[in-house]
């Protein structure tokens, strides 16, 4: 699904005397390649404040806590999602309250979730799913008429941009009150081992937030809220200031790939290829592609599955199970009516191998592998 070692292959001299160079620095926790990475990141997405943590879960705990909310608080966010999500709503007694997806974007329906909001409902959490933004303009005017925080989980799609309606671009994480993100290997920025970030254009809540993510410490010794231990380390700063600056470059990579994929399947009836609905697609930049998902139509996609891997092709179905049907979120109040687009998209999702290194010789064979299996 990934190529870590060709994409490592590329930046093998910088990334390896980086470690080494911290290594020798002894300076493995809080060091300065953390504030380094941190001070970039904020410029490179163009926020006032990036927290840095030990990973993406932890940055979405982080970015609830720092917000206050309170046991029994409800919190929107998406059916279909990794549960990450969801699970750190449910650890800190909030109340999820799990809504239905658009069948396009596959990102939160924003009908969904204004027939989610009680008086208990305090925060909406869109996930930009598989690299594309969530429908923000509505999610936003939502927040405010109903007084609701705003947290991104952009852990699929940092570097990709949300056009609003009155035409500005802004990068995904950025727009609600506090955004979070994940360095796990696989996703479009990652490092070499687990990581993850929180931003924020508010200074009150970083200094909030600076303090949760180092034992609820703001002056040494002195712990003024219950926080957790949660840190970025300094081997995994060094490499993610090695790659930073080719993100640009590794979201354009996934683009072309995904813009051969999507012209190789034009025509082909039961293939619904990914859409960011803009005007300007395929040449926007809009979705970073974190997962290239099909919708197959009319076929049996577990045979598919098979069939790929029969003939050598990994594939994944994120995801295969709504997230109201897992045992650990089910709920009485949920009706099965209300998900009727994820629990169609749970039988009919496919993603293909997504990554930087991808060429045109394997796209070529993995779509006639794909269309000579679905037009049989
Ligand atoms: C990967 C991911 C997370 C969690 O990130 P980790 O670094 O693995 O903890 C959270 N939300 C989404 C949507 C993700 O894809």
């Amino acid at each position: 699904m990934v190529d870590l070692k060709g994409q490592y292959e590329k930046i093998k001299d910088k990334v390896n005397k980086s470690v080494l160079d911290v290594i020798e620095s002894t300076a493995y926790i809080n060091g300065p390649e953390v504030h380094q990475f941190q001070k970039e990141l904020e410029t490179y997405l163009g926020v006032k404040h990036v927290i840095p943590c030990a990973n993406g879960t932890d940055a979405l705990q982080i970015a609830m806590m720092g917000l206050g909310l309170q046991p029994g608080d409800e919190v929107i966010t998406a059916d279909f999602t990794f549960a990450a999500t969801v699970e750190v709503i449910a650890l800190l007694g909030l109340t999820p309250v799990l809504v239905d997806v658009d069948p396009v974007s596959f990102n939160i329906d924003v009908e969904a979730i204004k027939k989610a909001i009680t008086p208990k409902t305090k925060a909406i959490v869109p996930v930009h799913l598989f690299g594309l933004a969530a429908n923000m303009d509505a999610i936003m005017e939502i927040a405010r008429q109903h007084h609701l925080f705003v947290i991104e989980d952009n852990a699929q799609a940092i570097g990709g941009y949300y056009t609003t309606k009155t035409g500005e671009k802004l990068k995904t994480g950025t727009i609600g009150d506090v955004g979070s993100t994940s360095f796990f290997p696989s996703k479009n920025l990652g490092c070499y081992g687990d990581g993850g970030a929180i931003f924020t254009n508010n200074d009150d809540l970083a200094h909030t937030i600076r303090g949760i993510v180092n034992h609820g410490m703001y002056k040494r010794y002195h712990h003024d809220v219950v926080g957790v231990n949660s840190r970025l380390d300094s081997i995994q700063a060094t490499i993610l200031r090695a790659k930073l600056p080719h993100l640009d470059s590794y979201n354009n990579a996934r683009r072309e790939a995904a813009k051969k994929y999507t012209e190789a399947f034009s025509g082909i009836e039961n293939i619904h290829t990914p859409s960011c609905g803009c005007d300007a697609q395929p040449s926007c930049n809009c979705h970073v592609f974190h997962q290239y998902t099909l919708k197959v139509k009319n076929t049996d996609r577990d045979a598919l599955v098979q069939h790929l891997n029969q003939n050598g092709i990994p594939c994944g179905v994120y995801y295969p199970i709504p997230l109201h049907l897992q045992k650990a979120y089910a709920d009485s109040r949920y009706k099965e009516e209300d998900f009727a687009v994820t629990n169609q998209l749970v039988k009919e999702v496919i993603s293909l191998p997504m990554h930087t290194e991808l060429d045109a010789e394997q796209i070529q064979f993995i779509t006639q592998t794909v269309i000579n299996f679905v037009t049989k």
